[in-house]
Protein backbone atom coordinates (compact mmCIF):
# COMPACT_ATOMS: atom_id res chain seq x y z
CA UNK A 1 0.00 0.00 0.00
CA UNK A 2 1.28 3.47 -0.56
CA UNK A 3 -0.40 6.91 0.01
CA UNK A 4 1.09 10.38 -0.47
CA UNK A 5 0.56 12.52 2.66
CA UNK A 6 0.65 16.19 2.65
CA UNK A 7 2.52 17.37 5.33
CA UNK A 8 1.23 18.69 8.61
CA UNK A 9 2.79 18.74 11.53
CA UNK A 10 0.89 16.66 14.03
CA UNK A 11 2.15 16.72 18.30
CA UNK A 12 1.67 12.69 17.86
CA UNK A 13 2.27 10.81 14.84
CA UNK A 14 -0.91 8.69 13.52
CA UNK A 15 -1.18 5.26 12.50
CA UNK A 16 0.37 6.17 9.15
CA UNK A 17 3.30 7.03 10.45
CA UNK A 18 4.33 3.65 11.67
CA UNK A 19 6.42 1.36 9.75
CA UNK A 20 7.91 -1.68 10.60
CA UNK A 21 11.21 -0.78 10.88
CA UNK A 22 10.78 2.33 13.70
CA UNK A 23 7.78 0.88 15.76
CA UNK A 24 6.40 3.86 17.77
CA UNK A 25 6.55 2.31 21.43
CA UNK A 26 5.00 5.28 22.98
CA UNK A 27 7.28 5.63 26.41
CA UNK A 28 10.47 5.18 24.14
CA UNK A 29 10.45 9.03 23.46
CA UNK A 30 12.16 11.34 25.93
CA UNK A 31 13.02 8.63 28.53
CA UNK A 32 15.86 6.94 26.72
CA UNK A 33 18.94 9.46 26.64
CA UNK A 34 19.37 9.96 22.84
CA UNK A 35 22.99 9.46 21.84
CA UNK A 36 24.39 9.49 18.81
CA UNK A 37 27.67 8.42 17.16
CA UNK A 38 29.40 10.51 13.75
CA UNK A 39 31.26 8.93 12.16
CA UNK A 40 32.84 11.45 9.42
CA UNK A 41 35.02 14.38 8.42
CA UNK A 42 36.36 17.62 10.30
CA UNK A 43 37.86 20.23 8.08
CA UNK A 44 38.66 23.90 8.52
CA UNK A 45 36.78 26.24 6.07
CA UNK A 46 38.62 29.15 4.77
CA UNK A 47 36.02 31.62 2.90
CA UNK A 48 36.99 34.39 0.84
CA UNK A 49 34.36 36.45 -0.64
CA UNK A 50 34.93 37.59 -4.52
CA UNK A 51 33.16 40.03 -7.12
CA UNK A 52 33.03 36.82 -9.52
CA UNK A 53 34.44 33.31 -9.17
CA UNK A 54 37.77 33.17 -11.08
CA UNK A 55 37.55 31.31 -14.37
CA UNK A 56 40.15 28.42 -14.99
CA UNK A 57 43.74 30.09 -14.85
CA UNK A 58 42.52 33.05 -13.94
CA UNK A 59 43.70 35.28 -10.03
CA UNK A 60 41.16 37.54 -8.28
CA UNK A 61 41.42 39.36 -5.35
CA UNK A 62 38.95 38.76 -2.71
CA UNK A 63 37.89 40.22 1.03
CA UNK A 64 39.15 39.16 4.38
CA UNK A 65 39.82 34.89 4.70
CA UNK A 66 37.35 33.78 7.50
CA UNK A 67 38.41 30.45 9.14
CA UNK A 68 35.49 28.34 11.05
CA UNK A 69 35.19 24.94 12.20
CA UNK A 70 33.45 22.98 9.31
CA UNK A 71 33.28 19.61 7.41
CA UNK A 72 30.46 17.35 6.96
CA UNK A 73 31.09 15.32 9.63
CA UNK A 74 31.80 17.83 12.22
CA UNK A 75 28.94 19.96 11.69
CA UNK A 76 25.90 17.06 12.02
CA UNK A 77 27.81 16.02 15.49
CA UNK A 78 26.97 19.81 16.54
CA UNK A 79 23.70 20.08 15.19
CA UNK A 80 22.38 16.91 17.00
CA UNK A 81 24.30 17.98 20.08
CA UNK A 82 22.84 21.08 19.70
CA UNK A 83 19.67 19.72 20.05
CA UNK A 84 20.07 17.78 23.14
CA UNK A 85 21.70 14.48 21.89
CA UNK A 86 25.07 12.64 23.52
CA UNK A 87 27.22 12.88 20.49
CA UNK A 88 30.34 10.97 19.99
CA UNK A 89 32.83 11.96 17.12
CA UNK A 90 34.64 9.62 15.31
CA UNK A 91 37.09 11.25 12.92
CA UNK A 92 41.11 11.81 12.40
CA UNK A 93 42.50 15.29 12.54
CA UNK A 94 46.45 16.29 11.48
CA UNK A 95 49.13 16.67 14.42
CA UNK A 96 48.33 21.20 13.66
CA UNK A 97 47.19 24.37 14.59
CA UNK A 98 44.25 23.77 12.99
CA UNK A 99 43.49 20.43 14.21
CA UNK A 100 43.91 21.44 17.56
CA UNK A 101 41.50 24.41 17.02
CA UNK A 102 39.08 21.82 14.98
CA UNK A 103 38.75 19.27 18.25
CA UNK A 104 38.45 22.44 20.76
CA UNK A 105 34.71 23.82 18.66
CA UNK A 106 33.54 20.13 18.76
CA UNK A 107 34.28 20.06 22.44
CA UNK A 108 33.27 23.74 22.85
CA UNK A 109 30.09 22.26 21.42
CA UNK A 110 29.46 19.67 23.51
CA UNK A 111 30.62 16.98 21.15
CA UNK A 112 33.10 13.76 22.82
CA UNK A 113 36.15 13.91 20.69
CA UNK A 114 37.96 10.56 22.77
CA UNK A 115 37.24 8.43 19.35
CA UNK A 116 38.70 11.53 17.30
CA UNK A 117 42.43 10.84 16.83
CA UNK A 118 45.52 12.79 15.66
CA UNK A 119 47.40 11.81 12.61
CA UNK A 120 50.75 11.92 13.57
CA UNK A 121 52.25 13.15 9.49
CA UNK A 122 48.92 14.56 7.84
CA UNK A 123 47.78 17.89 7.94
CA UNK A 124 44.26 18.44 8.81
CA UNK A 125 41.35 18.80 6.34
CA UNK A 126 40.57 22.03 4.65
CA UNK A 127 37.85 23.55 2.58
CA UNK A 128 39.09 26.39 0.67
CA UNK A 129 35.58 27.94 -0.17
CA UNK A 130 35.44 31.31 -2.79
CA UNK A 131 31.91 33.00 -2.27
CA UNK A 132 30.71 35.86 -5.06
CA UNK A 133 28.10 38.61 -4.80
CA UNK A 134 25.28 36.24 -5.74
CA UNK A 135 26.02 33.82 -3.25
CA UNK A 136 27.15 31.27 -5.83
CA UNK A 137 30.34 29.54 -4.57
CA UNK A 138 32.96 26.99 -5.34
CA UNK A 139 34.94 24.52 -3.13
CA UNK A 140 38.11 22.82 -3.08
CA UNK A 141 38.66 20.21 -0.43
CA UNK A 142 41.76 18.73 1.14
CA UNK A 143 41.12 15.93 3.16
CA UNK A 144 44.54 15.85 4.88
CA UNK A 145 43.90 13.56 7.76
CA UNK A 146 39.85 13.15 7.07
CA UNK A 147 41.66 10.37 4.46
CA UNK A 148 43.45 8.45 7.08
CA UNK A 149 40.33 7.17 8.99
CA UNK A 150 40.71 3.40 8.34
CA UNK A 151 38.21 0.88 8.82
CA UNK A 152 40.12 -0.53 12.05
CA UNK A 153 39.57 2.95 13.42
CA UNK A 154 35.95 2.90 13.03
CA UNK A 155 35.46 -0.99 14.15
CA UNK A 156 37.56 0.49 17.46
CA UNK A 157 35.69 3.22 18.22
CA UNK A 158 32.57 1.96 17.30
CA UNK A 159 33.10 -1.60 19.64
CA UNK A 160 34.57 0.67 22.63
CA UNK A 161 32.00 3.61 22.74
CA UNK A 162 29.20 3.65 24.88
CA UNK A 163 26.69 2.10 22.09
CA UNK A 164 24.66 4.83 20.71
CA UNK A 165 21.08 4.40 19.77
CA UNK A 166 22.27 5.94 15.67
CA UNK A 167 25.27 6.08 13.97
CA UNK A 168 25.22 8.77 11.23
CA UNK A 169 27.84 8.78 8.32
CA UNK A 170 28.46 10.73 5.38
CA UNK A 171 30.75 10.01 2.69
CA UNK A 172 33.69 12.86 3.51
CA UNK A 173 36.03 9.69 4.88
CA UNK A 174 36.92 6.78 2.89
CA UNK A 175 34.62 3.92 1.22
CA UNK A 176 36.14 1.66 3.60
CA UNK A 177 35.86 4.07 6.85
CA UNK A 178 31.97 4.13 5.83
CA UNK A 179 31.52 0.64 5.08
CA UNK A 180 32.95 -0.10 9.02
CA UNK A 181 30.47 2.45 10.15
CA UNK A 182 27.64 0.49 8.40
CA UNK A 183 28.83 -2.76 9.44
CA UNK A 184 29.39 -1.96 13.23
CA UNK A 185 27.15 0.46 14.03
CA UNK A 186 24.89 -0.74 17.63
CA UNK A 187 21.86 0.78 16.20
CA UNK A 188 20.11 2.40 13.71
CA UNK A 189 22.32 3.83 10.66
CA UNK A 190 21.81 7.07 9.47
CA UNK A 191 23.92 7.47 6.26
CA UNK A 192 23.69 10.80 4.03
CA UNK A 193 25.83 9.98 0.83
CA UNK A 194 27.47 13.38 0.67
CA UNK A 195 29.55 14.17 -2.01
CA UNK A 196 27.75 11.30 -4.14
CA UNK A 197 29.18 8.36 -4.85
CA UNK A 198 27.47 5.15 -6.03
CA UNK A 199 27.42 2.59 -3.22
CA UNK A 200 27.20 -1.26 -3.30
CA UNK A 201 23.66 -2.92 -2.70
CA UNK A 202 25.07 -5.18 -0.14
CA UNK A 203 25.31 -1.44 1.70
CA UNK A 204 22.45 -0.08 0.43
CA UNK A 205 20.46 -2.77 2.35
CA UNK A 206 21.91 -2.22 5.49
CA UNK A 207 21.19 1.23 5.85
CA UNK A 208 18.34 2.00 8.40
CA UNK A 209 17.67 5.73 6.65
CA UNK A 210 19.30 7.26 3.38
CA UNK A 211 19.61 11.12 3.34
CA UNK A 212 20.62 12.24 0.14
CA UNK A 213 20.14 15.69 -1.99
CA UNK A 214 18.76 15.89 -5.15
CA UNK A 215 22.02 15.70 -6.54
CA UNK A 216 23.54 12.46 -4.70
CA UNK A 217 19.91 10.65 -5.21
CA UNK A 218 20.83 11.04 -9.27
CA UNK A 219 24.08 10.18 -8.61
CA UNK A 220 23.11 6.99 -6.28
CA UNK A 221 20.53 5.64 -9.15
CA UNK A 222 22.65 6.59 -12.03
CA UNK A 223 20.37 8.85 -13.75
CA UNK A 224 20.29 13.06 -13.86
CA UNK A 225 19.33 15.14 -11.30
CA UNK A 226 15.70 14.63 -10.50
CA UNK A 227 13.68 17.89 -10.96
CA UNK A 228 9.86 17.54 -10.24
CA UNK A 229 8.35 15.42 -7.02
CA UNK A 230 7.38 12.32 -9.32
CA UNK A 231 10.30 12.22 -10.76
CA UNK A 232 12.36 12.32 -7.17
CA UNK A 233 9.83 9.99 -6.32
CA UNK A 234 10.36 7.49 -9.32
CA UNK A 235 13.61 7.35 -8.52
CA UNK A 236 13.52 7.20 -4.97
CA UNK A 237 11.59 3.49 -5.34
CA UNK A 238 14.18 2.06 -7.83
CA UNK A 239 16.83 2.48 -5.42
CA UNK A 240 15.49 -0.31 -3.08
CA UNK A 241 16.42 1.85 0.08
CA UNK A 242 14.92 0.56 3.43
CA UNK A 243 13.39 3.99 4.25
CA UNK A 244 14.55 7.28 2.33
CA UNK A 245 14.57 10.78 3.11
CA UNK A 246 15.38 13.02 -0.26
CA UNK A 247 15.81 16.88 1.04
CA UNK A 248 14.56 19.22 -1.56
CA UNK A 249 16.00 22.51 -0.53
CA UNK A 250 13.58 24.87 -0.66
CA UNK A 251 10.46 22.02 -1.91
CA UNK A 252 11.26 20.45 1.77
CA UNK A 253 11.88 16.59 2.00
CA UNK A 254 10.35 13.59 0.40
CA UNK A 255 10.18 10.63 2.40
CA UNK A 256 9.79 7.05 1.36
CA UNK A 257 9.34 4.68 5.09
CA UNK A 258 6.61 1.72 5.43
CA UNK A 259 5.65 1.80 1.92
CA UNK A 260 4.31 5.37 2.60
CA UNK A 261 5.75 8.01 0.46
CA UNK A 262 4.97 11.48 2.10
CA UNK A 263 5.94 15.35 1.18
CA UNK A 264 6.82 17.63 4.00
CA UNK A 265 6.63 21.30 2.45
CA UNK A 266 9.99 23.38 3.67
CA UNK A 267 9.82 25.40 6.67
CA UNK A 268 7.96 28.88 5.76
CA UNK A 269 11.40 31.10 6.79
CA UNK A 270 13.42 33.70 4.76
CA UNK A 271 16.11 31.83 3.99
CA UNK A 272 19.51 34.33 4.38
CA UNK A 273 22.24 31.42 4.00
CA UNK A 274 21.77 27.47 2.94
CA UNK A 275 25.51 26.96 3.48
CA UNK A 276 24.91 23.33 6.01
CA UNK A 277 21.38 23.34 5.63
CA UNK A 278 21.64 19.51 5.03
CA UNK A 279 24.22 19.38 7.48
CA UNK A 280 21.83 20.63 9.99
CA UNK A 281 18.94 18.46 8.34
CA UNK A 282 21.09 15.19 9.37
CA UNK A 283 21.95 16.06 12.94
CA UNK A 284 17.90 16.53 13.62
CA UNK A 285 16.70 13.84 12.05
CA UNK A 286 19.49 11.54 13.99
CA UNK A 287 18.15 13.94 17.06
CA UNK A 288 14.71 12.28 16.37
CA UNK A 289 15.10 9.22 15.29
CA UNK A 290 17.13 8.76 18.99
CA UNK A 291 14.84 9.81 20.30
CA UNK A 292 12.44 7.31 19.35
CA UNK A 293 10.30 9.26 16.50
CA UNK A 294 9.02 7.22 13.32
CA UNK A 295 11.16 8.44 9.84
CA UNK A 296 8.05 10.80 8.91
CA UNK A 297 8.38 12.58 12.36
CA UNK A 298 11.85 12.68 12.52
CA UNK A 299 11.72 14.63 8.73
CA UNK A 300 9.14 16.99 10.01
CA UNK A 301 11.79 18.06 13.02
CA UNK A 302 14.53 17.74 10.45
CA UNK A 303 12.76 20.10 8.03
CA UNK A 304 11.84 22.63 11.19
CA UNK A 305 15.64 22.88 12.68
CA UNK A 306 17.10 23.16 8.91
CA UNK A 307 14.98 26.10 8.20
CA UNK A 308 15.48 28.07 10.95
CA UNK A 309 19.60 26.86 10.00
CA UNK A 310 18.61 28.98 7.06
CA UNK A 311 17.93 32.43 8.79
CA UNK A 312 21.45 32.83 9.91
CA UNK A 313 25.28 33.02 8.21
CA UNK A 314 27.32 29.89 8.50
CA UNK A 315 27.81 26.49 8.90
CA UNK A 316 27.98 25.89 12.62
CA UNK A 317 27.16 29.37 14.13
CA UNK A 318 23.79 28.55 12.39
CA UNK A 319 22.65 25.84 13.86
CA UNK A 320 19.77 26.57 16.73
CA UNK A 321 19.60 25.11 19.84
CA UNK A 322 16.70 22.98 20.83
CA UNK A 323 14.75 25.38 22.64
CA UNK A 324 15.21 27.81 19.32
CA UNK A 325 12.88 25.25 18.08
CA UNK A 326 9.22 26.09 17.93
CA UNK A 327 7.52 23.36 19.00
CA UNK A 328 10.55 21.96 20.74
CA UNK A 329 10.06 19.29 23.99
P1 LIG B 1 21.99 20.35 0.82
O1 LIG B 1 22.40 21.57 1.59
O2 LIG B 1 22.65 19.09 1.31
O3 LIG B 1 22.02 20.47 -0.67
P2 LIG B 1 19.15 20.89 0.73
O4 LIG B 1 19.47 22.09 -0.13
O5 LIG B 1 18.20 19.90 0.17
O6 LIG B 1 20.45 20.12 1.20
O7 LIG B 1 18.58 21.46 2.12
C1 LIG B 1 18.39 20.63 3.22
C2 LIG B 1 17.12 21.03 3.94
O8 LIG B 1 17.24 22.40 4.36
C3 LIG B 1 15.86 20.98 3.08
O9 LIG B 1 15.28 19.68 3.12
C4 LIG B 1 15.00 22.03 3.74
O10 LIG B 1 14.29 21.44 4.83
C5 LIG B 1 16.00 23.05 4.28
N1 LIG B 1 16.12 24.18 3.35
C6 LIG B 1 17.08 24.37 2.40
N2 LIG B 1 16.88 25.50 1.71
C7 LIG B 1 15.75 26.08 2.24
C8 LIG B 1 15.01 27.28 1.98
N3 LIG B 1 15.37 28.13 0.99
N4 LIG B 1 13.91 27.51 2.74
C9 LIG B 1 13.53 26.67 3.74
N5 LIG B 1 14.18 25.53 4.03
C10 LIG B 1 15.28 25.23 3.29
Amino acid sequence: MRAIAQGVQRATPSAEDYDHDFAWTGQHVHQVPPSVTVVGSCNEDVTVAVERLPQPGQTVLGGAALRSPGGKGANQAVAAARLGCAVEFVGRVGDDDTGARLRAALEAAGVGTDHLTTAPDAPSGLALIAVDATGENTIVVSPGANALLTAQDVERALTAARPATVTLVQFEVTPAAVAAAIAHAPGRVIVNPAPARRLPADLLRRIDVLVPNRTELGVLGGASTPVGLDEVEDLAMRLGARALVVTLGADGALVLAGGHVTHIPAADVTAIDTTGAGDAFCGALADAVARGHTVVDAARWAVRVAGLATTAWGAQTALPARADVAGAT
